[in-house]
């Protein structure tokens, strides 16, 4: 199927690699136009571009965690393609600490801001963009885990993150229902997805864990936030959509 996100514009943040890519590949195949945003990875912002069309796609460089950064993308989005109509809050950093009395504090709170504070941000201000540019309509999109359901005992720091992130889409979908506002807000819960994220040296002993037998691919997440972004998805709104091959089940 195609144009199912025809005329959209969305925000995709880490949209240069793994699972945020696998989601942008899927938004233009659907007709969206698509802002991909990164810290570091340049390189990674310029190929996607070259891949897709700048008329379709732009590489804006971000630290999800820093409120100064939201603003600029914001304003690159605005400046190139006129409107926000999606927010897929996907940036994110793993982190083992097998031991919790050994979590720095340092520690804790990067990752605190990176996979959940950034989704504040990305929210607040997506949130404003949609309600200037967009008659206040709008799916935001967040980008949680499997352990943001259930506990991971070797990340807490990481598994705290997305379980706050699961609870900001509650409150927040509610928050704006409560107040008339069309910008729904879900949050996706992948299990294990074959990227960079996932501890190269790990990944035979994970793999035994999925029932299904193999890891997922970032498309398999990019299938469900096209439905999640499009119209298609009207009446989904503070929900969890978890895709992670029965782990779960
Ligand atoms: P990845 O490492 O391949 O990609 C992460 C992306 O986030 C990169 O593009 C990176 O540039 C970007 N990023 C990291 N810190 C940033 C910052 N401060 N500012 C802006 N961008 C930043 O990992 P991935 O697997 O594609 O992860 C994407 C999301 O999916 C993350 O939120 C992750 O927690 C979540 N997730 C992944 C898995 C998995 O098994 N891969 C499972 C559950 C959830």
């Amino acid at each position: 199927m195609t144009d199912r996100l025809n005329g959209k514009v969305a925000i995709i943040t880490g949209g240069v690699a793994g699972i945020g890519l696998g989601i942008a590949e899927c938004y233009v195949r659907e007709g969206a136009k698509v802002v991909l945003t990164a810290n570091h990875n340049v390189d990674g912002g310029k190929a996607a571009v070259a891949k897709f069309g700048d008329d379709v796609s732009l590489f804006v460089q971000q630290d999800v965690a820093k409120e100064a950064d939201w603003q600029k993308v914001i304003d690159a989005t605005l400046a190139k393609f006129g409107k926000l109509d999606i927010l897929v809050n996907n940036a994110g950093i793993g982190g083992m600490s097998p031991i919790i009395e050994d979590l720095s504090l340092a520690d804790w709170q990067k990752t605190i801001d990176v996979n959940l504070t950034a989704n504040f941000l990305g929210e607040k201000y997506g949130i404003k963009a949609m309600q200037k540019t967009n008659d206040a309509k709008g799916s935001i999109i967040n980008v949680s885990s499997v352990a943001g359901l259930v506990g991971l005992p070797t990340a807490p720091a990481y598994s705290a993150s997305k379980g706050g992130t699961r609870m900001l889409t509650h409150a927040t979908a509610l928050n704006l229902a409560h107040r008339g506002i069309d910008i729904r807000v879900n949050s996706v819960h992948p299990g294990w997805i074959d990227t960079a994220i996932v501890p190269a040296a790990a990944k035979e002993q994970l793999i035994k864990t999925i029932p299904v037998g193999h890891m997922g691919e970032p498309k398999d997440i990019g299938e469900v936030c096209v439905y999640l972004g499009s119209d298609e998805s009207k009446f989904a709104n503070g929900a969890e959509f978890t895709v992670d091959g029965a782990q779960r089940a």
